[in-house]
């Protein structure tokens, strides 16, 4: 049993850090500008040396991570525009929430392109379990 306690899944996660020692950031500028670069990582996790990329076109399955986040926001801000404006059969407002919770998810993008990228590689490394290739 190791005495050093693991910083907590959830928050390690959001500040999008390396799955295997949760210290690490998983991309190389913390800024989503220029665009260009904003899914640049490093090869090699800089606090523990976990492999960013376990194989050749890893994260071409993040697509269906990216396309299910995109689906839970959208019912998310169309649900809590329901709550906090509420919907009317009357007028147009369900197709004014639809409209807001699109652009939301569009505005959104970057983060959650690189959040399926974080999530995807949580799913095949554990903590402290580092997965290497050699
Ligand atoms: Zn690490």
């Amino acid at each position: 049993m190791s005495s050093e306690k693991a910083p907590s899944l959830l928050p390690s996660i959001l500040k999008m850090k390396c799955p295997n020692c949760r210290k690490g950031n998983m991309f190389a500028h913390k800024s989503i500008f220029p665009l260009g670069s904003m899914l640049q990582m490093p090869d090699k996790c800089p606090k523990c040396g976990q492999e960013m990329e376990l194989e050749p076109g890893f994260y071409y399955g993040t697509g269906y991570v990216s396309y299910g986040l995109t689906v839970a926001l959208l019912a998310a801000v169309f649900v809590a525009y329901w709550v906090i404006i509420g919907l009317s059969y009357t007028d147009n407002s369900i197709f004014i929430a639809l409209s807001v919770a699109v652009a939301l998810c569009l505005l959104l993008q970057p983060w959650i392109m690189r959040m399926s990228r974080v999530l995807y590689l949580y799913m095949f490394v554990q903590f402290g379990k580092g997965h290497h290739h050699h």
